[in-house]
């Protein structure tokens, strides 16, 4: 929203913080992308700083509301105490950091103190982050692929390429162990990057006729990187048709700036690449974001799949998300299926397709290839024996 504003912000926090009696005397200060307050905590047996904490998240509670509108902000905090964490602002700083990176990973408006095995987190995180950047250079990543069946007819209609680490020492890393930290990083979108080329490579060496999803996160679609551009090239290099390569974004993603991201999505729809929606349902106004773009595909989060045969709302949710989505023309498909209940389910609900652990888990390339070529070949198939 501009400098200007982010100046009128700063000046309406100062002005509260200034008018808040904390009850001891504290500085705050602007240091690079964060802020630093210093509490002269010499009463310390009289204020604890729990209350001093309190006292600054209080200041946030309430929106600012500025000429052009009302903002609320979260806040997270790092505590580091003199001179237990550090004898010098240096070291007292670094300290401070290292707890504010934790109390960012537990969530929003939330604090930490500096503790020995927060200390050991960020040395390990830290150290996770270089190995990534050598992960890249030494090829250590591997895509697995899983089947996407159609209920109908039982046919691998389409497969999700997902990212695995073969780390080095902790052997094979699953996304949820190191995506985070390369989103924290410029490291996404060359892994992204590398995504796409090796799908390219996987398509290209085993003649593989069928689209191939691969997920975006939200910082490949940053305003300075232009992702279309390195897809079109790669898939000119790779000779591979754009009707052979599917986006999943999360509906989450769209949240961030609706016009522009909607409009990066239908650009790319417009050369025949397709979009689908993924984790639909668990965001905040998950149908709001239909009236701004039309996905070719929505993809039920596996939340609702695996509560369906428990719980009368989760079934209640799966079967209006299955019809709202073919009055508005997109093709849904269910993931994390894992029992011939949900599977039965999902089919009596006219859900078009399927993904999970009861067709198969993700595989290797060429586990998925002989997969493929079992379930199309043979009459009596793996997979449409359990369609039966
Ligand atoms: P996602 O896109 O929602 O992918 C589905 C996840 O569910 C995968 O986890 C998959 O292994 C898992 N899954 C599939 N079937 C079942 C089932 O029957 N039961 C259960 N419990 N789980 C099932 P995975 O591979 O750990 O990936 C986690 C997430 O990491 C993905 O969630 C996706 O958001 C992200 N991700 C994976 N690969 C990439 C990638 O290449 N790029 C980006 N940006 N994100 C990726
Ligand atoms: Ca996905
Ligand atoms: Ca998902």
């Amino acid at each position: 929203m501009g400098h200007h504003y982010g100046d009128v912000l700063l000046q309406m926090i100062a002005h509260r913080l200034q008018n808040t009696d904390f009850g001891i005397s504290a500085t705050f200060a602007r240091l690079g992308d964060t802020f630093v307050t210093v509490i002269y905590n010499d009463k310390l047996k009289e204020i604890k700083s729990d209350v001093i904490i309190e006292k600054i998240f209080s200041v946030f509670k309430q929106p600012f509301i500025t000429e052009y509108q009302s903002v609320n902000l979260d806040i997270n905090i790092g505590i580091a105490e003199y001179p237990k964490d550090g004898g010098d602002a240096d070291t007292l700083i670094k300290s401070g950091y290292s707890a504010l990176y934790a109390a960012k990973r537990i969530g929003i408006n939330t604090y930490q103190y500096n503790t020995p095995s927060i200390k050991k987190l960020v040395i390990d995180e830290f150290k996770l982050q270089n190995q990534l950047y050598e992960a890249l250079a030494n090829d250590e990543f591997i895509l697995h692929y899983q089947p996407i069946v159609n209920l109908k007819t039982g046919n691998i209609t389409s497969v999700e390429a997902l990212i695995r680490w073969q780390h080095p020492e902790k052997g094979l890393l699953l996304p949820g162990d190191f995506l985070a930290i390369a989103e924290q990083t410029n490291l996404i979108n060359s892994i992204g990057e590398w995504v796409i080329q090796e799908v390219c490579r996987f398509i290209n060496k085993y003649q593989f006729i069928l689209p191939v999803s691969i997920n975006i996160s939200i910082n490949q679609l940053n305003e300075v990187y232009d992702l279309t551009d390195y897809i079109n090239k790669t898939l000119a290099q790779f000779n591979i048709k754009h009707e052979l390569i599917q986006f999943e974004i999360t509906e989450n993603m769209m949240m961030y700036n609706i016009e522009r991201i909607s409009s990066i999505l239908q650009n790319l729809k417009n050369q025949n690449f397709r979009i689908l929606l993924d984790d639909f349902g668990t965001g905040f106004s998950s149908f709001s974001y239909l009236k701004y773009f039309y996905p070719d595909f929505i993809k039920i989060d596996k939340s609702f799949v695996q509560n369906v045969m428990h719980s009368t709302k989760d079934a209640a949710i799966t079967r209006t998300i299955i019809r709202i989505s073919h009055d508005l023309g997109s093709i849904v498909i269910a993931e994390g299926v894992e029992k011939i209940e949900q599977l039965r389910f999902l089919r009596n609900a006219d859900c078009d397709a399927i993904q999970g652990y009861f067709i198969s888990r993700p595989l290797p390339a060429d586990h998925l290839i002989q997969f493929y070529s079992s379930n199309t070949k043979l009459k009596s198939t793996t997979v449409k024996s359990h369609l039966l």
